[in-house]
C-alpha cells in the first residue's frame, strides 16, 4: 500500500516509533513486574512455610505425630496450598504406613504406639528427584524451592525443608541418619498468575491509551504545524501550475515551512512579473507579425504549421487553413524549392520566385535554440513585383534616350563591345550604320526646335520599324542616330540603310521633310581592332555621304 498523504506518512512513523518504544517500556515493566511479584509470592510463601514447619516441628518433637499428620491434612486445604506432606529421606510420606511405629515400638521396646489398620506406601519424590538429593545434601541448613508445571500446564512452587534428627528425637528415631524427614509444601501460582494476568492487561491498556494519545497529539501538532503549510503550498503550487499565479500562501511561521511560503509567494510574483513582461512583449510582437507586410509562415519542431499571417494568406492567395493542411513544404507548391532555400538557411540575399502573379523574395531557414536542437522552421515572403517593376524601369530609363525612347550612347557602347567581341570570336559579321539628319541646324531655325524634337522621334521610330529584332537602334546624340545590326553582312547592312533613308524622305512630320546621310562599316571589312575603329569607319562613310550630296548611303572600305 502506498501512503500518499504527508499526514499519515508522518503519523506512520510518529505511531510506529511511539508503539515500539512504548511497548518496550510496557514490556520491560511488565517482565519485572511478573518477576517481583513471583519473588514477594516466593518470599512470602518461604516464611510462611517455614513459621508452618516450625509449628510442625514443634509439635512432631513433643510427640504428637498423629498431631502433626493431621495438621498436614488440614494444611492442605488451605486455599493456594496444593499439596502438604511430610516425608521420610527415601521420598516416601511418612504416616501412611506401620514401618515407623514398628521400628519405635521396638527401639523402645514396648507398644508405645498402635499400628495402623490400612497401609499405604507412597512414593512422592523418586529416591534419584534432584531436589530430593539437594535437601538431604543441605541438611537442614535451609528451605529450598522450584517451580513445576503439571500435566494441565498448571504451574506450583515447592518447599522443601529438612526436619533434623535431634537428640531429643534418638531415644525413638536412633541416631543414624541426621535428618528425620522432609516437608514439603507446594502452592498453587493460579492467583499469582492471575495477578500477573491483571498487571499485564493493565500495562497493555495503559500502553495502548499511551500510543493513542501520543499518536493523536502527535498527528495534532504535526497537521497544525507541519502538514497544513504543507498542503497549503502544495495547494497554491496545483494552482499556479494550473495558470494561477495570483494565489498566496498565507506565512504564518518564521520557520523553514514559513519560509518556502515566502519564497513561493516571492517567486510567483517574480513569475508573474516574468509573464506580464512576455507576454506584453508577446502581444507587440504578433500585432508586428499581423500587421506585417511581409509574409510570414512558421512551423514547429515536428514540422506543422503553427502560424500564418495575415500577409503570407494574401501573398499566396491561400487561406490559412490551407497553408496549415498543405504543409510548410508546399507553401508554394515546390517542395523541391523549398528544401533548398532552407537548406541555405537564410543566408545569401532571398530567392526571387513567380508565385500567384507576383514576384516573391522567399526567404526560410529552421530555427534552432541556443543548444542546437530545432524549434521550428520559418518562411519569410515578401512581395517585390512592384520594386522589380521599378528596377527595370529605371534599368530601360538608364539605356533608354528620354527624347526618343530608343537606346542612349551608354547601351550603345555595352552592346557594341559585346557584339564586336562576339563577331570576332565567332567569324561573324557585324555592320553599324551612323545616321546624321541633313541641315537640320537650319530645319531648327526655320521651324523651331520643338518641332525639330518631333522629327528626330519621328525618325527613330523609322529607325526601329526599319531594323530587324535583335537589331539596336540608339541615338548617338543631337541628331544623329546608330544602330547595329549584329551578323549582318556589307550589303546586307547597305540595304537595310538604303531602305531606311527612302523611308526618312519619304517621312512627313507636320507637312515637313527631312533627310538624312548614312555611313555603314561591316566588321571585318572594317573596324577589326576595336568597336571604335567600327564606329570611326562608319563615321568616315557618313562623312563621303555629306560630302557627295547627303541623303545617300555610304559604306566605309578597307
Ligand atoms: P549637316 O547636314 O552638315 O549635318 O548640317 P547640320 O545643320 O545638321 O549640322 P550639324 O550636325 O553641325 O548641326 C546639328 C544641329 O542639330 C545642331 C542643332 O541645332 C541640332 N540639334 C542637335 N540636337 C538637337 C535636338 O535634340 N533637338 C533639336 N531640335 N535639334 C537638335
Ligand atoms: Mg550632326
Ligand atoms: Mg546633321
Amino acid at each position: 500500500m502506498v501512503i500518499r498523504h504527508i499526514k499519515y506518512k508522518i503519523l506512520s512513523v510518529v505511531g510506529i516509533s511511539v508503539a515500539i518504544v512504548i511497548l518496550g517500556i510496557a514490556y520491560y515493566n511488565a517482565v519485572h513486574e511478573e518477576r517481583s511479584i513471583l519473588e514477594q509470592n516466593e518470599r512470602t510463601v518461604h516464611k510462611l512455610t517455614e513459621s508452618v514447619i516450625q509449628a510442625l516441628q514443634s509439635v512432631m518433637l513433643a510427640g504428637y505425630a498423629d498431631i502433626a499428620q493431621a495438621y498436614a491434612d488440614r494444611l492442605k486445604k488451605v486455599k493456594d496450598v496444593a499439596d502438604f506432606r511430610i516425608l521420610r529421606v527415601d521420598g516416601t510420606e511418612a504416616f501412611r504406613d506401620n514401618a515407623t511405629i514398628h521400628s519405635v515400638n521396638r527401639r523402645r521396646g514396648e507398644e508405645l504406639f498402635v499400628p495402623r489398620e490400612a497401609e499405604e506406601r507412597i512414593q512422592v519424590l523418586l529416591p534419584g528427584d534432584a531436589n530430593l538429593a539437594r535437601v538431604l545434601v543441605s541438611n537442614g541448613a535451609g528451605l529450598i524451592s522450584y517451580y513445576e508445571t503439571d500435566a494441565s500446564g498448571r504451574r506450583f512452587l515447592t518447599f522443601l525443608d529438612a526436619i533434623p534428627n535431634l537428640n531429643v528425637c534418638h531415644k525413638c528415631h536412633g541416631s543414624s541418619h541426621p535428618l528425620r524427614g522432609i516437608v514439603k509444601l507446594t502452592t498453587g501460582l493460579d492467583s499469582v498468575e492471575n495477578e500477573i494476568l491483571k498487571t499485564r492487561q493493565q500495562t497493555t491498556l495503559a500502553a495502548a491509551l499511551a500510543i493513542m494519545v501520543i499518536v493523536l497529539l502527535t498527528g495534532y501538532m504535526m497537521g497544525r504545524s507541519v502538514v497544513s503549510p504543507i498542503e497549503r503550498v502544495t495547494d497554491a503550487m496545483a494552482k499556479a501550475a494550473g495558470g494561477d499565479l495570483d494565489h498566496k500562501v498565507p506565512v504564518v511561521s518564521g520557520d523553514e515551512l514559513g519560509q518556502m511560503a515566502n519564497s513561493f509567494n516571492v517567486m510567483t510574483s517574480e513569475l508573474k512579473k516574468t509573464y506580464t513582461g512576455l507576454k506584453l512583449e508577446q502581444d507587440k510582437l504578433t500585432t508586428i507579425i499581423q500587421s506585417a507586410g511581409e509574409g510570414i509562415v512558421v512551423t514547429d519542431a515536428a514540422g506543422a504549421v503553427v502560424l500564418v499571417n495575415p500577409a503570407a494568406e494574401r501573398l499566396l492567395g491561400k487561406s490559412a487553413e490551407v497553408i496549415c493542411r498543405q504543409g510548410f513544404l508546399n507553401l508554394l507548391d515546390d517542395p523541391k524549392a523549398m528544401r533548398s532555400w532552407l537548406s541555405e538557411q537564410g543566408e545569401g540575399p532571398p530567392s526571387s520566385y513567380l508565385y500567384n502573379h507576383r514576384i516573391l523574395d522567399v526567404s526560410a531557414a529552421t530555427i534552432r535554440a541556443a543548444d542546437g536542437h530545432t524549434v521550428g522552421s520559418a518562411a519569410l515572403l515578401r512581395d517585390v513585383t512592384e520594386q522589380r517593376r521599378l528596377e527595370e524601369e529605371l534599368r530601360r530609363q538608364s539605356v533608354t534616350d528620354a527624347l526618343t525612347g530608343v537606346y542612349n550612347r551608354r547601351h550603345l557602347d555595352e552592346v557594341l563591345l559585346a557584339e564586336h567581341a562576339r563577331a570576332r570570336r565567332y567569324s561573324l559579321s557585324l555592320s553599324v550604320l551612323m545616321l546624321d539628319v541633313d541641315h537640320f541646324k537650319r530645319f531648327n531655325d526655320q521651324h523651331g526646335h520643338d518641332t525639330g524634337d518631333r522629327v528626330l522621334k519621328a525618325i527613330a521610330t523609322t529607325l526601329k520599324g526599319a531594323l530587324r529584332n535583335h537589331d539596336i537602334a540608339c541615338r548617338y546624340g543631337g541628331e544623329e542616330f546608330m544602330a547595329i545590326l549584329p551578323n549582318t553582312t556589307q550589303s546586307g547592312g547597305y540595304a537595310v540603310a538604303e531602305r531606311l533613308r527612302k523611308d526618312i524622305e519619304e517621312l512627313a512630320v507636320e507637312g515637313l521633310k527631312v533627310t538624312a546621310s548614312i555611313g555603314v562599316g561591316t566588321f571585318p571589312h572594317v573596324g577589326q581592332d576595336s568597336p571604335e575603329a567600327l564606329i570611326q569607319a562608319a563615321d568616315g562613310a557618313l562623312y563621303q555621304a555629306k560630302n557627295s550630296g547627303r541623303n545617300r548611303v555610304r559604306v566605309a572600305e578597307a
